[in-house]
């Protein structure tokens, strides 16, 4: 291991601890959404080329996802929380849904959970105000923190579809076990799914995906900091190796 390699570990192994102590600046936001209509779409793993799908833009998603009444979750919420970040990212990364934090503010990714979040992906030099844009599988705080049913991930799907075809980007990075199964459709656990490549396919798109921990996971285990950090040394090198090229 290098001593930079090293120096990051460390930091990464002490994220969790010092999240709390730490202030939180979340910097400038590139792109944040405006607010709907419905659309009846509801898995991943659809191709779609049709002339609606080429229309669409962040705002048009984001304008539906703030009058959606596709599922329970509608009735709940204070606010939809789209997602945010670069338009022309690098990676699009993809969590479970908007905790209290997110549903007050209306933005992914920006309770305790999100700043450990930021501070994994500064930790290889990614962040939402640069080079990724966050997401969630569904756009609607499920009460009391629950997992979203799978009904309400499926009425949800097609949102995120249609985000990850606008905006293409290069990379998906999937954290924790509901994205990541949501996404994948698969059911095994995260302990097998992390630290893996696979391809997210959709219509004529490829895009490479890896898997890691949940940020609320490593906050609550410290014993996921490292496999967490050795995922996302993982991704930096293939990302570092590929975009030399
Ligand atoms: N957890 C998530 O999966 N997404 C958020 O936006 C916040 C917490």
């Amino acid at each position: 291991m290098t001593i930079e390699d090293k120096q990051k570990l460390a930091f990464f192994i002490g994220l969790a601890g010092d999240y709390l102590t730490s202030g939180y600046n979340s910097g400038e936001k590139e792109y944040h959404f405006n607010t709907s209509s419905e659309s009846d779409d509801t898995s991943f793993n659809v191709s779609h080329n049709n002339a609606s799908q080429n229309t669409d833009t962040l705002d048009k998603i984001a304008e539906e996802i703030s009058t959606c009444q596709n599922c329970v979750l509608a009735k709940t919420r204070k606010n939809t929380v789209p997602g945010e970040g670069v338009t022309d990212p690098l990676v699009m990364v993809i969590g479970e849904g908007p905790g209290a934090d997110e549903d007050k503010q209306g933005r992914p990714f920006v309770g305790n959970a999100g700043q450990l979040l930021d501070k994994m992906l500064a930790s290889i030099n990614l962040s939402r105000t640069t080079n990724c844009f966050i997401a969630n599988v569904v756009k609607c705080r499920p009460p009391n923190n629950r997992d979203p049913h799978p009904d309400e991930r499926s009425a949800c799907a097609h949102f995120l579809r249609r985000q990850i075809a606008f905006l293409k980007p290069k990379y998906i990075l999937l954290v924790g076990r509901v994205a990541s199964q949501s996404v994948l459709n698969v059911k095994e656990s995260i302990e097998k799914l992390h630290g893996k490549f696979l391809d997210y396919n959709s219509g004529d798109m490829t895009i490479p995906l890896m898997i890691t921990y949940h940020p609320s996971a490593l906050l609550h285990n410290e014993d996921y900091k490292r496999p967490a950090w050795e995922d996302l040394k993982l991704f930096k090198s293939r990302i570092d190796s590929e975009q030399a090229l």
